[in-house]
């Protein structure tokens, strides 16, 4: 994809939330892989942050420390990620706080609904999926899967859990504007997380939400995405360069949950350079400087 040596990986999950490596093993994970910097980019959570940070500090890996934020976007999933976030400031940690109550609150509307299928979990029985951060969808996933009430994780969202599925809940989101604020009050910047889950196949349409979004606050879109087809990829870098966004990639790694996606490297075709970070960290300063 962009480069042909993989040294880099921007979009990473832990068991913060719902990857299920530790951020202490997915250091050493990407370590022993080769790469020189990960960010850590958990579910609306940065629990995962201060222990990568001491780990990459050990080994000699830079960690961008970052995070996934759901935010409200009605025709389709939107998160956006925030890179070099301090994860100590209060406000992130309020506006995170309302987040995880709402998903706890959402976590109770999946149990009801479920039991209204006449499928009983108990939200004991889905902490005890493999890993418990930020409880959500996947490890109702593994909780279906353990019941036999599904046979793999990908058959329990398509029978149950897949947005708008019988199972599914909604749960409160910030709008993408207060996310972003937040995000940039916490010193970081502002990516676009996988653009195709924006669910707009009109190139114009998907354009007139960059462009909101950037008239926001956005300051790059994630480019390099292993489910991106060449032709996505083409015009996601199209699109960022035409409107001063900058390019970001990885692989969204989440360890078991997914495990055909491999940290680095995605499927096995993605190779992403320490260019990119370079720009994304020229973006960094830039934004600090008030620019
Ligand atoms: P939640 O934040 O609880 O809504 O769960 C979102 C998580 O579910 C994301 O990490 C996705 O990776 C995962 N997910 C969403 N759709 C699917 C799917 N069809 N198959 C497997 N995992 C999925
Ligand atoms: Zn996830
Ligand atoms: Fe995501
Ligand atoms: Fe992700």
């Amino acid at each position: 994809m962009a480069a042909s040596v993989m040294e880099i990986d921007l979009h990473i999950h832990t068991t913060a939330s719902d990857g299920t490596m530790s951020p202490t093993a997915v250091v050493r994970y990407a370590k022993e892989k080769g790469l020189r910097a990960i960010a850590i980019t958990d579910h609306d959570t940065v629990e995962g942050i201060a222990e990568g940070l001491r780990e990459g500090g050990k080994l000699g890996l830079e960690v961008i420390p970052g995070v996934e934020l759901s935010v409200d976007f009605p025709k389709g999933t939107m998160h956006l990620l925030g890179y070099y976030i301090d994860h100590t400031c209060a406000e992130l940690l309020d506006k995170l706080t309302i987040v995880q109550g709402a998903r706890a609150e959402r976590n109770l509307k999946m149990i009801e609904k479920l039991r209204g299928l006449g499928i009983e979990i108990e939200l004991s029985e889905v902490k005890e999926a493999p890993e418990h951060g930020q409880i959500g969808r996947p490890h109702f996933a593994y909780a279906l899967v353990q019941k036999g009430h599904a046979q793999n994780i990908q058959d329990a969202f398509e029978r149950y859990l897949r947005k708008g599925g019988p199972a599914y809940a909604e749960k409160f989101k910030f709008s993408p504007e207060k996310a972003m604020s937040v995000v940039h009050k916490a010193g970081g910047i502002t990516v676009l997380a996988h653009p195709f889950t924006l669910n707009q196949p009109q190139q114009k349409d998907l354009e007139d939400v960059i462009v909101e979004l950037k008239a926001q606050g956005l300051d790059g879109i994630e480019t390099y995405y292993p489910e991106h087809s060449e032709g996505q990829t083409k015009l996601y870098r199209s699109l960022a360069q035409k409107h001063g966004l900058v390019l970001t990639g990885g692989s969204d790694f989440h360890g078991f949950n997914k495990d055909e996606v491999d940290i680095g490297e995605g499927y096995g075709d993605m190779a992403l350079s320490h260019n990119l970070l370079d720009e994304l960290q020229a973006r960094r300063e830039a934004r600090l400087r008030g620019l």
